[in-house]
């Protein structure tokens, strides 16, 4: 993988570029390719944006969202897209498996792949170019970062704010994580005199939520969630029945994990959720627990330090026993912590 420096001098040369991110994209996946796009559209560039599953419904609002293809729709652009592509921006994951039915595609195209992310161990004999950056709070940021290198920082319109902002907002969870360094908030800084207007976008972000999502949370929190005071955990397992129940969407249950979190002395908190095909986990942690390697070493996953996930074919009984034995495994490091 050769440096991201390296394509800097071929921006101002029109290609046809692919721009996508990992499955089920958050804020700040959705949030870079977008404003990565923009960017790159103002060169001449024939971009295509890509996201290899649909996505949650709070994240339409964001400029250029609506021209997004969706890899599992019927139809053969995005196939066409990638087949075309001279580049293939790949951002906000860390190896090609998390874009999961366009892997194939994505191995097999012609063009040079260009990584941008945050993550660890990123795959990097898949990238022609690219920068993988663990110190970074979002790849949001590192677009912000790549445009201000690359010398066009006057090429950020309000519309390219709006998308970056979002990424770096959430990934730092409100400015809030360790992550959020003084470069995020210059950077911040820098998007408010493009015109951003950030209370707009925490209004689309977090008041767009139906009804039925806190029937369903007030359920969960109730009679799902599980507290292991001795080490210093919660779980809340979900069975698929709860999501039909409640009518359950794509991004809904984001943020969830968060709840059990602010519970006094909690230092490891977990999700699993049965969606039918697979049982997917989420993971955070607070201080010195680090939960990339727990996804890793018992739920086939990975991430950040303190967020990761993981998927598997296990039933979710099977999955909550692993957890237990895992947590067990793990307790000499979680059961340390002080009250
Ligand atoms: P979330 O819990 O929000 O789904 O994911 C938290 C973090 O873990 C994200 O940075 C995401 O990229 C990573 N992550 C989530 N699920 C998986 C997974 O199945 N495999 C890997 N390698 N990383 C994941
Ligand atoms: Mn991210």
């Amino acid at each position: 993988m050769q440096p991201i420096q390296n394509i800097y001098p071929q921006l101002a040369q029109p290609k046809k570029v692919v721009v996508t991110m990992h499955q089920k994209p958050d804020a700040d996946a959705m949030g870079s390719t977008l404003g990565l796009a923009h960017f790159l559209k103002q060169f001449g560039h024939t971009v295509t944006v890509i996201s290899p599953t649909n996505w949650a419904n709070f994240l339409n609002w964001m400029p250029g969202c609506k021209d997004v293809l969706d890899y599992e729709a019927p139809n053969d652009k995005a196939n066409n897209a990638i087949a075309a592509a001279e580049w293939i921006f790949c951002l906000d994951f860390n190896t090609l498996s998390r874009t999961k039915r366009m892997e194939e595609q994505l191995v097999s195209a012609a063009a040079e792949r260009i990584l941008i992310d945050h993550h660890r161990e990123p795959q990097t004999a898949v990238f022609a170019y690219g920068i993988s950056d663990t110190g970074k709070s979002s790849t949001c940021e590192m677009v912000y970062d790549f445009i201000v290198n690359s010398g066009h920082e006057q090429m950020i319109t309000k519309e390219i704010a709006e998308c970056l902002y979002a990424g770096v907002m959430t990934d730092t969870g409100s400015f809030r994580f360790p992550s959020t360094t003084a470069s995020v908030h210059q950077m911040v800084a820098a998007l408010k005199e493009k015109g951003l207007d950030h209370s707009q976008i925490h209004e689309n972000l977090f008041d767009n939520f139906l009804e039925s999502r806190f029937r369903f949370f007030g359920h969960i929190l109730q009679n799902r969630m599980e507290i292991f005071y001795e080490y210093n955990t919660a779980l809340i397992a979900i069975p698929q029945q709860d999501l039909i129940k409640f009518d359950v969407k794509t991004g809904d249950t984001e943020g969830l994990v968060n709840f059990p979190l602010s519970i006094k002395g909690i230092k490891l908190a977990a999700v699993i959720i049965d969606r039918g095909e697979e049982r997917k986990s989420s993971f955070r942690s607070k201080g010195g627990f680090d939960v990339n390697t727990f996804a890793r070493t018992y739920f086939n996953g990975g991430g950040h330090f303190n967020a990761a996930g993981g998927a598997g074919k296990d039933t979710l009984d099977e999955e909550v026993a692993k957890f237990k034995k895992a947590i067990e495994e793990n307790r000499s490091q979680l059961s340390s912590y002080q009250f």
